[in-house]
């Protein structure tokens, strides 16, 4: 299946809707249902996995980092935080003027940040390291290489991609998803195979340094970083 741009405004629509809604609250603070509760509680595991990542391997100060699909900010505002000098794109406008307020609502300075409403396909620019999180679950496998190409491509050293991995047991949790239908608060959901993944990047010149895996009861998030070798 192609994602065209159908698919890509069936999602931009989503998330200035009533997706925006739902996933401002998961990634936020205020009150949430017991679903929500355990996303918002992986989501940060992925959040603070790759912080943890990124510290390790030296100071942030003055890096040039690339966060597609910012969403809210939950990880470019803490790149900031760091001395990082971010830009955040995504395509909603609704979740990028929520990542801006909350920039300015959390950081005392705010000029080492850009926010743009842009489809990460149409990015352009030179960065140190680029951060793709829980994108690719947006993105039908045969288009997901085509976009890991486009986010290498702009990616001077480092790569890091978050997706939900194609696995026996999630796809059975989908099938009984789709048993109930109902009003959907969500939108499609694709699930990739980590070694299709792992393959697009090394045909970009970049080799894996390291994996990790968020799971919760409804969080399911495989984690990448690759280095330009
Ligand atoms: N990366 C953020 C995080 O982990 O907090 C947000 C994850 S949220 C599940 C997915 C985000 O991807 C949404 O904000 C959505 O608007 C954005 N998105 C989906 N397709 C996109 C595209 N083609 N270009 C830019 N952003 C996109």
């Amino acid at each position: 299946m192609k994602i065209n741009t159908d698919d890509k405004t069936i999602v931009k629509n989503y998330f200035n809707a009533i997706g925006f809604d739902r996933w401002q609250n998961i990634y936020g603070n205020g009150k949430v249902n017991k679903v929500q509760e355990d996303i918002r509680f992986g989501h940060q595991q992925t959040i603070d996995t790759v912080l943890k990542w990124l510290k390790s391997d030296g100071d942030l100060s003055g890096l040039v980092i690339c966060d597609a699909g910012c969403g809210v900010g939950s990880l470019s505002i803490p790149l900031v935080k760091e001395g990082a000098i971010v830009s955040a794109s995504d395509i909603s406008e609704k979740m990028v003027t929520e990542a801006r307020k909350r920039a300015n609502d959390i950081l005392e300075n705010t000029d080492t940040i850009n926010f743009y409403v842009q489809d990460l396909e149409t990015l352009k620019g030179n960065f140190h390291t680029t951060i793709c999180l829980d994108v690719l679950i947006h993105y039908p496998s045969d288009n997901a290489a085509k976009m890991i190409n486009h986010l290498a491509s702009l990616t001077n050293s480092r790569i890091i991609l978050s997706f939900a991995p194609k696995t026996f047991y999630l796809t059975v949790l989908k099938k009984i998803g789709e048993f109930f239908p109902g009003p959907s608060k969500t939108t499609r959901a694709y699930q990739h195979n980590k070694d299709m993944i792992i393959q697009t990047l090394k045909q970009n010149g970049f080799k894996i340094q390291r994996t990790g895996m968020t799971s919760t009861k409804f969080y399911y998030s495989q984690i990448i970083e690759a280095i330009k070798e």
